[in-house]
């Protein structure tokens, strides 16, 4: 082992010189680390001129181009930039049928209001497990191939206890970051009873989605479940060992933010209309964010969704400037946000939220990885999951600065090529 691999795990000194099943990824002209510190400093950690040594699915070593130990297999990278797979802590990929055309009245003028989440509830109902599954996929390989690595997939359309827990077992087959969305919206046939509704997804809901589920999530927005019975909702996936995360503050001002910090939310998404105390309390989360993620509440941006809704995005630089960490997300879904793509998110947020390309690539990545309390994903250091991206560009800047073109030269994913 080279004296200047400063960043290699203590496999690699035990190891023989060639190990079986080893890819270095070789010859990177910038590296995005996110290990802040390292290389050139800043949150990026960046470095140049890079290696990335992977092994059963890990990173393993990480240091200059030349000192790389050797290995089975190479990628050459030729110059290009690399940077860690990106972390989509947000989507809604378990649906059946398409909005387009309340797409396209939208974009005639109509106002966005929630509403049509019913319409794909019942398009998911009637839909077939196999069905279902293929759509799961498609959309699952679809983010792959832009680099998405990590995706946290919500149920929400199914809305009875057998339909809920279908989604999430469907869910859980290409993702391990599962979320009970039952309080996406109150369905129509509970529309006069919401606090039988809200009994329901509490109960027998809740007890058969759970083993699918590492998270509990409710839409708190007018229109959809209040502060008094989010804050039941939430409650009562905690005590079945779920974690929190919330719809918040996306249609207008409301409780959602300040609820979710004080059920120690990971992450608020949406976060569109925010007050001051809205901001000084995700702030007060942030304060202990080197000492590990466990405690902070990320605000998770989707400018997705203000797009194909045509509404005003969420103020990220005053986010940003109150110290509060800050995530990108798609927000995959059929009506609000149909895109996959999280280089489209990370343009719009640097044109249209005045985020830095640096901010934005790492709220895409590091970011996310918070909003999902993971350590070991959004990273590339020894002991992290081997998720690479390698661009088609030679610097993360292009991700934003070339909006629309396919970047993505290629994916490893859990170390393994795609
Ligand atoms: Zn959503």
């Amino acid at each position: 082992m080279s004296a200047r691999s400063e960043l290699a795990s203590p496999a690699v000194a035990n190891r023989s010189r060639h190990s079986v099943g080893s890819l270095l990824v070789d010859n990177i002209g910038e590296l995005v680390t996110n290990v802040a510190g390292t290389g050139e400093g800043g949150p990026l950690g960046i470095r140049r001129r890079a290696a990335v040594l992977v092994e059963q699915g890990e990173v393993i070593w990480v240091g200059p181009s030349g000192d790389a130990p050797a290995a089975d297999r190479r990628i050459d990278a030729d110059g290009a930039a690399v940077l860690p797979g990106f972390v989509d802590s947000h989507a809604h990929l378990v649906f059946a049928g398409d909005r387009a055309t309340e797409f396209a009245a939208r974009m005639a003028g109509q106002p966005y209001t929630g509403g049509g989440i019913r319409t794909t509830v019942g398009a998911t109902r009637a839909a077939s497990d196999g069905e279902l599954r293929t759509t799961v996929r498609r959309l699952r390989a679809e983010a792959l191939r832009q680099g998405t690595t990590t995706i946290e997939i919500k149920s929400g359309y199914g809305l009875t206890v057998a339909d809920e827990a279908r989604s999430l077992r469907i869910a859980a087959e290409v993702s391990e970051e599962t979320t009970f969305l039952g309080a996406h919206v109150v369905p129509a046939e509970y529309a006069d009873r919401p606090d039988e509704y809200v009994g329901l997804v509490c109960g027998p809901m809740l007890a058969a989605a759970a083993p699918y589920a590492r998270w509990i999530d409710v839409f708190c927005e007018r229109g959809a479940f209040d502060a008094d019975h989010a804050r039941a909702i939430l409650a009562c996936g905690q005590a079945m060992g779920l974690g929190v995360r919330m719809h918040a503050n996306q249609l207008g001002p409301g409780p959602g933010v300040q609820l979710g910090v004080e059920l120690g939310a990971a992450s608020v998404d949406h976060c569109t209309h925010l007050t001051d105390a809205d901001i000084d309390a995700l702030a007060s989360t942030a304060v202990d964010a080197q000492a590990g993620p466990e405690t902070t509440t990320v605000a998770t941006l989707l400018p997705g969704a203000e797009f194909s809704t045509r509404s005003p995005y969420p103020d990220a630089r005053r986010l940003l400037d109150a110290g509060v960490t800050v995530a990108l997300a798609t927000d995959c879904n059929p009506g609000s946000s149909y895109t996959s793509s999280m280089p489209f998110c990370i343009a719009l947020a640097v044109r249209e939220m005045r985020m830095t390309p640096a901010e934005a690539v790492w709220a895409a990545t590091a970011g996310g990885a918070r909003a999902l309390r993971r350590t070991d994903v959004g990273v590339l250091r020894p002991g992290a999951r081997a998720d690479l991206i390698i661009l088609d560009a030679p610097s993360h800047l292009h991700l934003a600065y070339r909006p629309g073109v396919p970047l993505i030269r290629q994916v490893l994913h859990n170390g393994v090529p795609r």
